[in-house]
Formats: structure tokens, C-alpha cells, sequence
């Protein structure tokens, strides 16, 4: 099996190299995409000419903003910091660095000079959103015949057949690695794993699996 790399937001230089390039404002904003919890209610890759990609993200309040990327490489956030300040300060906001640089895994640090991205940065990452489509169903793993309403007795922490993780797998709220600390839920549906904070928070705004939208998670309680 071959070592995961790590992604590049999560390597060590990483944040060097940022803090030698961004403003005071700037970095302020793109560390919090390491010290707050973000997760991603939503994706929507969209086709037409003005909008490229919208997700819908959460902290660890109960609001949601609503992260756009332009076709023109721009991003847009629906949040006060975006609107009221951002602008005026010349940077992006928390949302928008951890959409760009946790879930999209861009790179480079251009990005900040002008706060858009290359038209072939923009290529490269809309394609790149097929992959981060969370409501899509893993096709290799078929979910099995879901049992009637009255037979619903999961143990949410023994599922049947949990995936194995392995180093690599991603929380598909979060973006975040699935080996480590934070205790992990699997869907006994279809046997995928998250984070059970991710899952708890995610139950706040839907009732289906991320992966196989099965509505089994709508009697979870977040044990
Ligand atoms: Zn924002
Ligand atoms: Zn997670
Ligand atoms: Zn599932």
C-alpha cells in the first residue's frame, strides 16, 4: 500500500510560506482554518457560465454561509466578515480559506496576491469538485436492502460491516483526516465512516447518510 501524502494545508512548511506572503488581516482569517471546526453541509458543482462550484458551510454555531467560486476565479462568502470587512481589508474570509485550501486542496499562494484564482485554477478545481460531491453513493459498495422502521436497533458505534480507514480517508464534513483522535460513527447502511462530531453537527441541518443518504440517520441521537 502506498504511504498517503499529506495534503499540502496539512504540511508543516505550509503555513510558513503563508505567513511570509499574506497580510496581517489575511492570516488572521486562514489560521482559523486550522484552529475552528468547519463542515460542509453542501456541495453544488454548478455547470452554467457565472457560477463555478457553492458550498454550504458550518462552524460551530448553528449558522450557515453559503461559499461561492466565480467562473472568474473570485469567491464569494454570504457571511458578515465576507461583506462587512473583507473587502475593505483586502482578504477573504475563514470560510473561504478552508473551502480553497481544505476541501478543494489548491496549493498554490497566488491566490492572495489578487484574491482570484487563474482561469486554469479555476478549471482544475471544478473538476476536481466531482470528487467532493458528499451526497454522492459509493457505487463499488451498494447499500443493502434498508430493514423496516419497526427493526431499526443499530449500534451506531458497532455498525455491521464498518469500512476499514486507512491513512488517506477524509471525513467527508469536515475534510479532515478520518484516523485519528475524535471518535468515528459508521453508517450501518452502507458501512462508511465520519467523524462523530461531524455527523452530530451534520444531523443538524439533514437527516440522511453523507454518503448513501440513507434516512436510517434520522433516529441517531449523536451518542
Ligand atoms: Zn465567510
Ligand atoms: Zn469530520
Ligand atoms: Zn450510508
Amino acid at each position: 500500500m502506498a504511504a498517503a501524502v499529506e495534503p499540502r494545508w496539512r504540511q508543516a512548511t505550509f503555513i510558513q510560506d503563508v505567513r511570509s506572503r499574506v497580510s496581517a488581516s489575511q492570516l488572521t482569517r486562514f489560521q482559523k482554518m486550522y484552529t475552528e471546526p468547519f463542515f460542509v453541509i453542501n456541495v453544488d458543482p454548478v455547470v452554467p457560465a457565472l457560477v463555478r462550484m457553492r458550498l454550504t458551510v458550518s462552524g460551530s454555531q448553528q449558522a450557515t454561509y453559503v461559499v461561492t467560486l466565480q467562473s472568474t476565479g473570485l469567491f464569494k462568502c454570504s457571511c458578515k466578515d465576507a461583506i462587512m470587512t473583507c473587502r475593505r481589508n483586502g482578504c477573504v474570509c475563514k470560510h473561504v480559506c478552508f473551502v480553497l485550501y481544505r476541501v478543494l486542496r489548491h496549493e498554490g499562494l497566488d491566490f492572495f496576491d489578487n484574491l482570484q484564482l487563474t482561469p486554469d485554477e479555476v478549471g482544475s478545481i471544478a473538476s476536481r469538485a466531482s470528487q467532493i460531491q458528499i451526497q454522492e453513493v459509493d457505487r463499488s459498495n451498494p447499500p443493502h436492502v434498508a430493514p423496516r422502521p419497526d427493526q431499526l436497533h443499530f449500534d451506531f458505534c458497532h455498525s455491521k460491516r464498518p469500512h476499514q480507514i486507512e491513512a488517506g480517508d477524509d471525513c467527508p464534513i469536515c475534510f479532515d483526516a478520518l484516523l485519528g483522535s475524535d471518535v468515528l460513527r459508521f453508517c450501518p447502511e452502507c458501512g462508511n465512516g465520519v467523524h462523530r462530531t461531524c455527523i452530530v453537527k451534520w444531523m443538524e441541518h439533514r437527516s440522511t447518510c453523507v454518503y448513501c443518504r440513507s434516512k436510517l440517520w434520522s433516529n441517531y441521537r449523536g451518542d
